[in-house]
């Protein structure tokens, strides 16, 4: 094996006696920050690099990692840092990282916190994880492969979780020859790049995280032409800004009513203040009172803090529950029902606008929707574009309508109080995360809730809502054909599937809506059309409309096909001969016909025109009718109009 190059870190700010090094241990302070980017960019190998250098690394480690890298490793004769990081099995085994992994290192300076996540586009939920509780992020990149699109779409992913210092590390610089060109070029694009997104803190460096260049050493041989910080130069000097946001956000995780005497109310501080005294008003109750006492498990407080866990015992008796959160009057977040926000969509199903999820802000649950995608934003060049569905990874500015009001806060003022998540209502996976964007927080500060008008809704918020597409099934063909019993018996099919229908047939049409028409040829073609507008309606409220005419004027069912469009107009043709038909005469409409009591009967005086090219096409003489609904169903599931509600079960 050989041997690993181990140099000292900086010992001039090493403590001398034990109450040094006990008082700087104390003041320093914490960086909690992300590496991300591309799969095989370098990450783990990069991360170990650190932790090797600024010596976390115990001797029996490393000679594990030595054994390991024989069987495991991917870097020949040098040691395989990434071992020390990849610690699990199957990701060893995949040679792939698959879930957040914290690890934790300290230099004299700081204590830090990393976030090794995985860089495959199906684990960008766990990379969104880590970067939700980030200070910096630093996003690795193949100096071979360049700034690849997973590259900007987890800096983008950063840059809207809030995380306001990147640092670009270019990592694997021996394979291109410590080339100076090629690295401006890299770090040229990926800077234009985090400024169009509002990050300007963006620090490139140009690194060999297998030889240990630039991550804790200097990289003095190699890249002469470098002036700049190495990677933990850069970290250490990162400053951390403490949130500037200061008003009192206190959500209520948990009512503590251990017996009929006290009642308290548990959580985390998320942002500004509390004292015993404060007029504290709850929301989304908006229910006022006092605070009485604070809490904790060391004991009574006078005031509390961010981050403290405390309980806190009100002056009067008001019923706040879970979720609720308290504030002071003079300082509310925006109650609103409908705001906007920009979210990442991690589901396998693709976010569907109008379909219920749950939206969990803070410690509340709230039922809701997505109203609409205003635009998707591309990541390779920050275009936005409309979209009517979300697919996973997609990163996009939607209007989100809940049922009932929340308390929330423009997420660049307050994290905690301005990101949600989205769960799936069938299996409960996390399949989405959201910032909310501005909800007019100052301007309507005074106003008590606001509750924005949704936009529009729209067919396709309908027909989402139902999970399936919308269409009309026409029925065409002689009477006695079976165009009622077969439309009767799809329907109830379709119903048993949970899908949303209505039937259109002579009951229910010529009864009501077209009771002023008779059976006049003017008539029997003003009677069709209606059918086809009230058809078009039904597919604009999202149902799947099923009629049963003879209809038998091509040119008719043509026109009704282009008032509702191709695709949405499902001809089914019951080609059952006449003979047949009459010999059933379910009504007896074939013998009176017959006998000269109904005039211009189809198929006896009147023609019939049969679809020319139907897209369903039966012979009832031949099919039953369950075989009959089979086949129409079968033919409806391969044009995906019955969608399945959600692959993810
Ligand atoms: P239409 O609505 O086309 O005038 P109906 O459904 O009212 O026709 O009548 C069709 C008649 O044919 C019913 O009495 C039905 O029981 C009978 N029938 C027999 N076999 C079939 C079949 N395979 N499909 C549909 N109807 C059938």
């Amino acid at each position: 094996m050989a041997a690993v190059p181990v140099a000292p870190v900086s010992n001039l700010d090493a403590p001398r006696t034990l109450e040094q090094f006990l008082a700087q241990q104390r003041e320093i302070d914490l960086l909690r920050f992300i590496t991300c980017g591309s799969v095989d960019d370098g990450k783990s190998t990069l991360i170990g690099r650190l932790l090797h250098d600024t010596r976390q690394v115990f001797d029996d480690q490393l000679s594990a990692v030595a054994n390991d890298s024989r069987r495991w490793g991917t870097t020949g004769e040098v040691p395989d840092l990434a071992l020390l990081v990849d610690g699990l099995q199957a990701e060893r085994e995949q040679g792939i990282t698959i879930d957040v992994a914290y690890r934790y290192f300290q230099t004299p300076r700081r204590k830090f916190i990393v976030a090794d996540c995985p860089g495959h586009e199906q684990y960008t939920r766990n990379m969104a994880t880590g970067a939700s509780t980030a200070d910096a992020a630093v996003v690795l990149v193949d100096a071979e492969k360049g700034v690849r699109v997973q590259t900007r779409r987890h800096t983008h992913i950063v840059a809207l979780l809030g995380v306001q210092n990147i640092i670009v590390a270019v990592n694997k610089m021996d394979r291109i020859s410590y080339d100076k060109g090629r690295f401006e070029a890299i770090a040229g694009e990926i800077v234009s790049y985090a400024h169009k997104l509002g990050v300007n803190n963006v620090e490139v460096i140009p690194v060999g995280a297998l030889h240990g260049v630039n991550v804790v050493h200097r990289g003095a041989k190699e890249t002469p032409w470098y002036t700049g910080r190495t990677l933990l130069e850069a970290l250490e000097g990162i400053e951390v800004v403490a949130s500037t946001f200061k008003e009192l956000r206190f959500p209520i995780q948990y009512v503590n009513r251990p017996d009929a005497n006290f009642r308290g109310y548990a959580g985390t501080i998320a942002s500004g203040e509390i004292s015993v005294g404060d007029s504290v008003l709850a929301l989304p109750s908006r229910k006022t009172s006092k605070v009485a006492e604070i809490t904790t498990a060391d004991g009574p407080l006078q005031k509390a803090g961010p981050a403290q866990a405390v309980t806190v015992v009100l002056e009067d008796e008001i019923d706040l529950s879970r979720g609720d959160v308290l504030v002071h009057p003079e300082q509310r977040p925006t109650l609103a029902r409908t705001f906007d926000a920009h979210i990442l969509w991690m589901g396998e199903a693709p976010l569907l606008p109008g379909k219920r999820y749950e939206f969990k802000i803070g410690p509340r649950y709230v039922k809701g929707l997505v109203d609409s995608i205003q635009h998707r934003i591309d990541v390779n060049d920050l275009t936005t574009r409309e979209a009517e569905a979300l697919d996973l990874n997609g990163l996009a500015r939607v209007r989100i309508a809940l049922e009932e009001p929340v308390a929330i806060d423009d997420y660049k003022l307050s994290r905690a109080t301005g990101s949600f998540i989205i769960v799936d209502l069938l299996h409960f996976g996390t399949v989405g995360a959201g910032m909310v964007i501005t909800p007019h927080a100052h301007t309507q500060k005074a106003s008590t809730d606001v509750v924005w008008q949704p936009t529009r809704v729209t067919a396709a918020i309908r027909a989402n809502q139902k999970s399936q597409k919308p269409a009309v099934i026409w029925f065409t063909g002689l009477s006695g054909s079976g165009k009622s019993t077969i439309a009767n018996a799809l329907e109830q099919a379709l119903v048993q599937r949970g899908h949303h229908s209505y039937l259109l047939d002579g009951d229910n049409v010529r009864h009501g809506l077209n009771s002023d028409l008779n059976f006049s040829e003017a008539d029997r073609n003003e009677n069709i059309r209606r059918i086809g507008e009230v058809s078009a309606l039904f597919i604009d409220a999202g149902l799947i409309v099923l009629t049963a005419f003879i209809s038998p004027i091509r040119s008719e069912r043509t026109r009704i096909r282009e008032r509702i469009g191709d695709e949405r107009f499902i001809e089914i043709y019951l080609s059952t001969t006449l003979e047949e038909c009459e010999k059933r005469d379910p009504k007896g409409l074939y013998v009176k016909a017959r006998a000269g009591q109904i005039q211009q009967f189809t198929g006896i005086d009147s023609p019939y025109e049969p679809p020319i090219a139907p897209q369903v096409s039966i012979d009832t003489s031949k099919v039953t009718v369950p075989a009959a609904v089979d086949q129409i169903l079968r033919y409806l599931e391969n044009k995906g109009f019955l969608h399945v509600v959600d692959p993810g079960l």
